[in-house]
């Protein structure tokens, strides 16, 4: 059908609904030219959502009389320019992922809506014509307003910063604004303001950061891997470099992890580039200021954006340089919705965009290190401290057979004790939050589990009750067996919380802290917390990976990981993988600063192989023989892996389709060694939230061959109804 003779063109619009297709609709009558990249409300199923035009079209596959207009055009120009449309398609391509979720994803929650994205614009006023035309001395009889017209005849426009340096209310402005003299203007938006930071002199480079910076070359497009241990300057070349893409008129995005985005990080941004327009994107903004920081790095007033994954997204006219900080960090893959990972869309960004990408960490995920090895990105290494640092010294405590105290070694508690004696710091890293991680009946056996997922319950004492970690499920703690009714219940294992309360009985001449998610929730407490520490005085720190991360802590001399097994024997491959990263991130807490740092690791398995490994020889060497374990157990980085979810609350439901997925399948692409599936087999976490979770594994040699596999799978899945069962891809899956 071709509508283009006797209509406007059509506009093929991203609805933000969970279906993998676009929808078509006449433009709104008497609507102007419409641009790809704009808002449009369109109806939708007897309700109107909004969309994002991604093209105009001359013809639809809906017939002629079924195509409905769309009610509203938002945006006079783009929200989204035409490089980012074609990125998120690409994203929803890739991904296997509705395009209407990937582009409302993109937006700031706050632009999802109808809001006109003006409204963050910074505001001015001036004289109208009629308002120039007084004399100065026009409105004598209101000295205020008198005052208001002096300052706009000297000074043309004033903005609310001007307004109340001058000591001038609002009203004032409204009074003549009501007489027509006055009226408003709308500028650019600017980024909101970052806490205030003391300008510091930069460090001279040693010589691996200057040939780290010397050989990214702006201007097109390359991928380096900068493979740095903990405390060795990354951060200084990031900043270096960042400075260069300025200097060139450029701007620059740095990614960081979700916890990785400290005050203290972007304090030492805004140290470096005062005056600079900086936006930080973080979950620990307000809708409003993340709307602000993405109009402004869009408009360009922002030179520098920061932000956590899903700042990939922002359109940044002008993008010259492209950072991911911590390149490894679970975080940057998205766990639901459309499942992509930031540092992989990073590097689409750069390379559509022709600019550079610098991925850094002191502990490489192994799909980067794989692609630096086999000489896809480049390889730059800092091995050295920079400064004065020295890398820490790190032993074992064997735990097996020894008598411990509520989880610590006897050795442990007399180092921990030394160090405080010499007025120096200590962490203490434990895996989980909390009092204990279930309680059990010594009578029965009985032990508190979560009603609606396969895992125990997690007892915190101070709040005095148990809760499930995965669905935050919470009953009031019981003081007798529901089961059995003995009263003999004790709390089995230790968490954070139980740590810190027995570490206080013991060292209770210093502040002991902890820093979990239960002690940080509110923005400020985790600065708030950490001011002892920041102080220099002798303190315990106790606390989760929340620790490992963004502190530069020069006082911490000690670091005890309270046990290093969970992960060596996890069930996921990738559970050494993020053993060792987490181990070495946490040891990488210790001796930043002059004074030398130890660690301490106690284990029940000293001799583990893969532990001496990482002791013995560090993370590099570590990491590269779990990818020789990974190619010979064709495993990725060296396959490409895409996961088929489905949950139920029926316990077959979900294995049921699943089953008759991997049928379709076979029947469209056979298994052979290039692909192979597995399962329909239940995810590590088999119920949660009252569902049972099951997931189908495809392995195959490349992705282009999952790619043509899982698009016309996901057509077929979405023809076909199977009531009960919720059901996704996830491509790159980062966890069973
Ligand atoms: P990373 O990002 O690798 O953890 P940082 O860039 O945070 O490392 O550097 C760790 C510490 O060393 C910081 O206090 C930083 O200011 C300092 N530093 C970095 N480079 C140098 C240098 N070339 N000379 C002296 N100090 C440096
Ligand atoms: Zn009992
Ligand atoms: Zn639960």
């Amino acid at each position: 059908m071709n509508v283009a003779s006797t209509r406007d063109r059509l506009l093929r619009v991203a609805v933000p609904v969970p279906l993998r297709r676009l929808f078509d609709y006449l433009p709104p009558e008497n609507a102007g030219p419409v641009q790809p990249g704009v808002r449009v409300r369109v109806p939708f199923a007897r309700r109107e959502v909004i969309g994002v035009v991604v093209d105009l079209v001359d013809s639809s596959e809906t017939p002629a009389h079924q195509l409905k207009a769309a009610s509203e055009v938002i945006d006079q120009s783009p929200l989204l320019p035409a490089d980012s449309l074609e990125l998120l398609q690409w994203v929803s391509a890739y991904y296997q992922a509705p395009p209407g979720e990937a582009l409302a994803g993109a937006l700031p929650v706050a632009l999802r809506g109808g809001k006109a994205a003006d409204s963050w614009a910074s505001r001015a006023w001036r004289l109208t014509t009629e308002g120039k035309g007084l004399p100065r001395d026009g409105l004598a009889r209101a000295p205020r307003q008198q005052a208001l017209l002096q300052l706009l005849l000297d000074a043309g426009q004033i903005g609310k910063s001007g307004l109340d340096s001058a000591g001038i209310t609002t009203a004032t402005v409204k009074a003549l604004k009501d007489k027509g003299l006055v009226e408003e203007v709308r500028g650019g938006v600017e980024p909101p303001p970052l806490p205030a930071a003391q300008p510091a002199p930069p460090p001279e480079l040693n010589d691996e950061q200057r040939t780290a910076l010397e050989a990214v070359a702006f201007g097109r497009f390359s991928v380096a891997l900068l493979e740095g241990t903990t405390g060795s300057g990354k951060t200084e070349v990031y900043l270096r470099l960042i400075e260069q893409a300025l200097a060139r008129g450029e701007q620059a995005l740095l990614l960081v992890p979700e916890i990785g985005l400290t005050p203290q990080t972007l304090r030492r941004i805004a140290a470096r580039f005062e005056g600079v327009g900086i936006a930080a994107l973080h979950s620990g903004l307000s809708d409003g200021e993340r709307a602000q920081g993405w109009l402004a790095a869009a408009s360009g007033s922002a030179r520098i954006l920061v932000g956590t994954r899903s700042a990939v997204f922002t359109p940044l006219p002008e993008l010259g340089l492209v950072i991911v900080d911590e390149e490894h960090d679970q975080s940057f893959k998205q766990q639901d919705g459309v499942r992509y990972h930031g540092r992989d869309v990073a590097i689409k960004l750069a390379h559509r965009r022709q600019v550079p990408v610098l991925l850094g960490s002191a502990t490489p995920a192994l799909e980067s290190l794989h692609n630096a090895l086999s000489g896809r990105y480049q390889l730059l290494q800092l091995t050295q401290r920079a400064g004065a640092a020295r890398p820490p010294q790190i032993s074992l405590v064997p735990t097996r057979g020894i008598a411990m105290v509520e989880g610590f070694a006897p050795d442990t508690l007399r180092h921990i004790d030394e160090t405080l004696t010499r007025g120096e710091q200590v962490l203490v890293f434990i895996n989980r939050r909390g009092f204990a991680p279930t309680l059990a009946c010594e009578d029965c056996g009985w032990m508190a589990d979560c009603p609606h997922c396969s895992s125990h319950l997690t007892l915190h004492r101070g709040r005095r009750h148990l809760r499930c970690h995965h669905c935050d499920f919470v009953q009031p703690q019981p003081h007798q067996c529901p089961q059995c009714f003995s009263a003999a219940i004790t709390a089995l294992g230790a968490g954070t919380e139980r740590s810190e309360l027995m570490l206080q009985q013991r060292f209770g001449q210093v502040p002991v802290i902890r820093i979990d998610r239960d002690t940080t929730s509110s923005k400020q407490a985790m600065e708030e917390l950490l001011r002892p520490a920041n102080a220099g005085k002798p303190c315990l720190l106790v606390g989760t990976q929340m620790l490992a991360k963004g502190h530069h802590l020069p006082r911490v001399t000690l670091v005890v990981i309270q046990d290093a097994d969970g992960g060596l024997f996890s069930a996921d491959f990738r559970g050494a993988e993020r053993t060792g990263q987490l181990l070495e991130q946490v040891a990488g807490r210790a001796g930043r600063g002059e004074l030398a740092g130890k660690v301490l690791v106690q284990t029940r398995y000293p001799e583990h192989p893969l532990l001496q490994l990482l002791l013995s020889r560090g993370y590099g060497a570590y990491a590269r023989h779990l990818l020789s374990e990974r190619q010979l157990t064709g495993l990725p980085p060296h396959t490409a892996m895409a996961l088929i979810r489905a949950d139920s609350e029926e316990p077959q439901r979900g294995e049921q389709f699943l089953q008759s997925c991997r049928q379709q399948l076979e029947y469209w692409q056979p298994p052979a060694t290039e692909l192979q599936y597995l399962g329909p087999v239940p995810a590590l976490l088999e119920r949660k939230s009252g569902r049972f979770r099951f997931y189908l594994q495809l392995t195959a040699a490349d992705r282009v061959r999952l790619q043509k596999l899982l698009a016309p799978f996901c057509q077929w899945a979405e023809g076909n109804r199977f009531p009960g069962v919720r059901w996704s891809i996830d491509m790159d899956a980062q966890d069973l």
